[in-house]
């Protein structure tokens, strides 16, 4: 019998405070309008030069992604970054787990500035590194060998990473999931995956598993919540996380677009829920979305389900395709949203005095690990 208090949930509740917590913006930040904030990033890129580079996620504000020097996903941005020989201050414009995977993959002494430490993000945090020990020793325990690959997504914390890279298992992004997947399987007999559900559903089933054949596990609830037969009968086994953002998708939207507007294209990304994944046209990552609607023909017709600020974004660069959301009532992602101007102002000031603030660093052996699992999908990929 396991013992109560290790689902307890304390350190995962001490790790959010910690996460969370951004001091309070200095003087002159919060007083400033949105032209003197841009005027003095404007003034730090200039004095900084090619010594910095300022990373968008496609989910940022478009203020934000206009001064930046990349845009893209969580993977492309660490990469570019790194590929910058005279930068030595990434200044990355997204979650915290993206700038723990730059400081990871970063070249040399680069410093990795979170320009808001209260930036998290939800699914990540679903997967508390202690309740994966935990959930893996009970699945070790129940089906009596170790052979069971773990799989993170991406868009999971460090720890996590670096669990994974321990046991042997590799890193995979909405774009490599179903080849990461697919070899886990031919390596060990089952697969644990983190800490997406539905990217994690998704995948199997394109790769032929039944939906009623994966195991969901709960984090927090002995054995995942699940009676030992059922686990000694199943090969997947999903962690129970979700992204808040993409869980707002629903078949019903689909069905109502598609009865007002018989000529248009569902396109989704696999973090939404299988049955809206399933009754798409196209799934796929924030990449894929972007270049098949700027490939499709002119006058196309698109229901996008994904983050409000990259669909905004993209009706802005289609102009002569009508782009709209598949969630009319679709909100903003709030973590990766708290990145602003005034945050960017602070952050690039803190660089040009010489005293970098909210400076991102994973330790080891934790960023050993984590590079591990990162470099086993890089070399698959
Ligand atoms: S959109 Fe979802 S997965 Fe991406 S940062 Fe926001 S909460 Fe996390």
């Amino acid at each position: 019998m396991l013992e109560s208090s290790r689902y307890s949930g304390d350190n995962r509740l001490l790790g959010e405070v910690l996460m969370i917590y951004q001091q309070p913006l200095p003087s002159p930040y919060p007083a400033l309008d949105a032209a003197a904030l841009t005027e003095r990033i404007l003034a730090a890129k200039a004095k900084l030069g090619d010594q910095a580079v300022v990373l968008t996620h496609h989910y940022q504000r478009p203020e934000i992604v206009a001064l930046g020097d990349m845009r893209g996903d969580s993977l492309k941005l660490a990469q570019f970054a790194a590929s910058q020989e005279k930068a030595k201050y990434i200044v990355y414009c997204g979650v915290h787990f993206m700038a723990e995977s730059a400081d990871i993959l970063k070249r040399g002494q680069q410093v990795v500035v979170l320009p808001d430490m209260g930036a998290g993000c939800d699914m990540a945090d679903m997967a508390d590194s202690d309740d994966v020990e935990l959930a893996w020793d009970e699945l070790v325990g129940v089906l009596g060998h170790e052979s069971i690959m773990p799989v993170t997504y991406i868009n999971s914390t460090a720890a996590l990473k670096a669990f994974v890279g321990r046991k042997g298992g590799v890193v995979c992004t909405s774009s490599n999931a179903e080849n990461i997947v697919r070899w886990s399987l031919e390596q060990r007999k089952a697969l644990f995956f983190f800490p997406d559900q539905h990217l994690g559903r998704n995948t199997c089933k394109r790769l032929g598993f039944t939906p009623e054949s994966m195991v969901l596990w709960k984090p927090g609830v002995p054995l995942g919540g699940q009676a030992p037969e059922r686990l000694k009968d199943s090969r997947i086994f999903l962690w129970q996380g979700h992204c808040p953002v993409h869980a707002m998708f629903t078949l019903k939207q689909i069905h109502v677009l598609r009865s007002e507007n018989p000529d248009i294209k569902i396109i989704t990304h696999p973090e939404c829920p299988m049955e809206v994944v399933d009754a798409s046209d196209a799934v796929g990552s924030t990449e894929f979305i972007v270049k098949t609607i700027a490939e499709s023909a002119a006058g196309s017709h698109w229901a996008v389900g994904t983050e409000m600020n990259l669909v905004n974004r993209i009706a802005q660069e289609n102009p002569t395709k009508k782009i709209v959301s598949l969630n009319r009532f679709m909100c903003l992602c709030g973590t990766m949203n708290r990145i602003d101007l005034a945050h960017l102002a602070w952050a690039m000031d803190s660089i040009v005095a010489g005293q970098p603030v909210n400076v991102i660093t994973v330790g080891e052996p934790q960023r050993s690990l984590a590079r591990a699992s990162l470099d086993r999908m890089l070399q698959m990929s």
